[in-house]
């Protein structure tokens, strides 16, 4: 079987807190399984990014700085990026990734960047310092048929809103907006997030769960990942929710 395509996109702007270990931690799990990956980058610039045989798109999270930098060439990308999602390509975006595959966002100077309105959410930076986003988040998901609490941490002013289809409800922490009782934007093929952390080392079922997609996709078989030594990841997994939940 052909190796499983990971496009990694601008992982030299949008690695905000290590954003870039969930590229590494999918390509960990899936070669545990005997899954050979392919990491493909693209940065600011580069022409003629083959697109074809991507299974997972991945964008991390960025300052306004760097989202601004980017906006233009991401927009070049729009069709290439629209077709990859519509024939199920799986979409994992953190924080600033995700505001970009937006309507828009509008930094915390009032510039309005064009996201690449891929799905209906906006995103306008709070200019209250006070309701700036930061800290450990719990939030309760649904993958497959199965609840999981998701655990993270979010540094963002950007304030998302109209969200049709929330990842998930705030156990503990802000999510989309300040004091939000909703995070992020999920559909089978798209988890967006503003979890750092990076997202997928403390929370392994996630990561699971985008390689049992994808291999799906890829082979036509439904595939269930077999289980791994998640020792350590349970164990900090307790602590947190403990911690966090004050259960
Ligand atoms: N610059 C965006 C904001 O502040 C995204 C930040 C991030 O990616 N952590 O909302």
């Amino acid at each position: 079987m052909d190796k499983l395509r990971i496009l990694h996109m601008y992982p030299a702007m949008l690695d905000l807190y290590g954003d870039s270990g969930n590229v590494e931690i999918l390509s960990y799990r899936c070669r545990m399984r005997g899954i050979e990956t392919e990491v493909i980058k693209h940065d600011l610039g580069d022409k003629d990014t083959d697109f074809s045989g991507v299974d997972i798109v991945y964008l991390g999270g960025g300052a306004d700085f760097e989202q601004q930098l980017l906006a233009d060439d991401l927009l070049g990308l729009k069709d290439n990026i629209r077709k990859a999602y519509e024939n199920g390509v799986y979409f994992l975006m953190i924080c600033g990734g995700y505001q970009l595959m937006g309507q828009y966002y509008k930094d915390s100077n009032g510039k309005k960047i064009p996201g690449l309105g891929l799905f209906d959410y906006y995103t306008v930076a709070s200019t209250n310092k006070r309701e700036r986003c930061i800290g450990n988040i719990v939030v309760e998901t649904t993958l497959g048929d199965k609840k999981y609490k998701v655990i993270g941490f979010e540094n963002h002013g950007g304030q998302t809103t109209n969200v049709k289809t929330p990842f998930g409800k705030v156990l503990a922490g802000n999510g989309n907006e300040f004091a939000s009782s909703v995070e992020g934007y999920t559909e089978k093929n798209v988890t967006a997030t503003y979890l750092h952390g990076p997202l997928l080392s403390k929370n392994p079922r996630l990561a699971d769960h985008i390689i049992s997609y994808c291999m799906t996709r890829k082979t036509g078989q439904p595939y269930k990942p077999e289980q791994i030594n998640d020792k350590l990841e349970a164990e900090c997994r307790k602590v947190l929710l403990e911690r966090l939940l004050k259960k």
